[in-house]
Parts: structure tokens; C-alpha cells; sequence
């Protein structure tokens, strides 16, 4: 998961930056509305949080410009105060949600996990592909029964391997998701990453195997447990 944190208080950009990377998740910030624009222009993001008072502009506006642009990404919107109207005119540039400073870092990550989530299940917080089974809120992996042991990186790359399990996903997607800015040209961390999850997934717990598809990337393919029912569509 990429984030794209706009925000032009830096002590408060830097704690939300520690956090997420904590997290799992790819990074990137910026503190004026002009760089915005220019990381949503030349970079693939998963959310975006958004200050409303940028020195070279609005949140706001920044917000109904991308929406009008056909800009889909959830949008979280940070507003200072607690105001009605604030909050109702974030909504109404098109934010899917918003955070009242100040907030502690847990309600914000709450908050980037129920968007991101949204449009795939809003209702089952935890991914199941076959034995596989994610939680993103205890940040744990289960492969049958077995809890599978992951870093933070593994987590990320299996977590967006997951929500697209139905595709194939190319090594650009995973660095543009799962790694920030910093890692981009690196292209062989992705096949380490991979080789060591496909290690780790090869356990007795059931069967997860991560395809090499030639020349388009990999894909998550995995096998039921003999019995198990499939109850997904
Ligand atoms: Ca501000």
C-alpha cells in the first residue's frame, strides 16, 4: 500500500510518516499543493491524506480538482478544527473521510485501513485466498492454522497480492505499492521479497504459491485444504 501523506506541518508529517512506515506502508509526503499534484501525476497511490491549509493553496480545492479529473483514490482530508462546516465541505469536494486534529496516529490508521478496504469488502476486515487468511488489523498470516511469521515488507507485497489475487500483478505494481519513492530502479528487491515469502509459504499449513507469469509478473495462486468449503463468490 502507497500513501501520499499532504501535509506542510512537519513535526506532524514526520510522526505520520514513522507510523505508517511501521505499518507497512510505502510513504511519500509532501508539503504544498504543487508537489501533490506532482506525486498523484507521476505515481500509482493507494490513499492520499490531505491537509485542508497548504501554504500554496487548499486541501480542499486540491481535492474537487483531482476528483474532477477522474482522480478515484480514497481520500482522506485532516481539517484543524472541529467544524461542521469544514468537515461537510470536505465531503463535498469529495473526501471519503475526515480526521479532526488533533488525533492520535492509531485513529488515523484505523481510519487509511476501513478506506482501503472499502471497495473490495468494507464489511470483512480479514482477506482469505484459499488457505491464506490476513488480517490487517493484528497485522497477521495465517496459512491453514499455522501462523505464517512475516516482516513488515513481506506483509505489504502479500497483503496487495492479496486484494488483487485474481490478477496478475507486475513487478512495477509492487514497487509502486509496496515500496516508496526511495526503492524505485531497485527492481531485484522485489524478487528477493517474493522468494523469501514463496519460502515462507511453503509450509505445512496448506498450499500458497506465488506464480512467476513470464514476462507480466506473479500472480497468488493457491490450493484449498482437502474438506475446506469455499464460501467467497
Ligand atoms: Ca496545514
Amino acid at each position: 500500500m502507497r500513501v501520499l501523506v499532504v501535509e506542510d506541518d512537519i513535526p506532524l508529517a514526520t510522526i505520520l510518516e514513522r507510523g505508517l512506515v511501521e505499518d507497512g506502508y510505502a510513504v511519500d509526503l509532501a508539503q504544498r499543493v504543487v508537489d501533490a499534484r506532482h506525486n498523484v501525476e507521476s505515481n500509482d497511490y493507494d490513499i492520499v491524506v490531505l491537509d485542508l491549509g497548504l501554504p500554496d493553496g487548499n486541501g480542499l480545492d486540491l481535492c474537487a480538482e483531482l476528483r474532477a479529473q477522474g482522480y478515484a483514490v480514497p481520500i482522506l482530508m485532516l481539517t484543524a478544527r472541529d467544524s461542521l462546516s469544514d468537515k461537510v465541505s470536505g465531503l463535498d469536494a469529495g473526501a471519503d473521510d475526515y480526521l479532526t486534529k488533533p488525533f492520535d496516529y492509531p485513529e488515523l490508521a484505523a481510519r487509511l485501513r476501513a478506506l482501503v478496504r472499502r471497495p473490495a469488502d468494507a464489511r470483512s476486515p480479514v482477506l482469505e485466498v484459499g488457505a491464506l487468511k490476513l488480517d490487517p488489523a493484528s497485522r497477521r498470516v495465517w496459512l491453514g492454522a499455522i501462523v505464517v511469521p512475516l516482516t513488515s515488507r513481506e506483509f505489504s507485497l502479500l497483503e496487495y497480492l492479496m486484494i488483487h489475487s485474481t490478477e496478475v500483478v507486475s513487478r512495477t505494481d509492487l514497487l509502486e505499492h509496496v515500496w516508496d519513492a526511495n526503492y524505485d530502479g531497485l527492481s531485484n528487491v522485489v524478487d528477493v521479497h517474493i522468494a523469501n515469502l514463496r519460502r515462507k509459504l511453503a509450509g505445512p499449513g496448506g498450499t500458497a504459491t506465488i506464480e512467476t507469469v513470464r514476462g507480466a509478473g506473479y500472480r497468488l495462486s493457491t490450493e484449498e485444504e482437502p474438506g475446506e468449503v469455499k464460501d467467497q463468490s
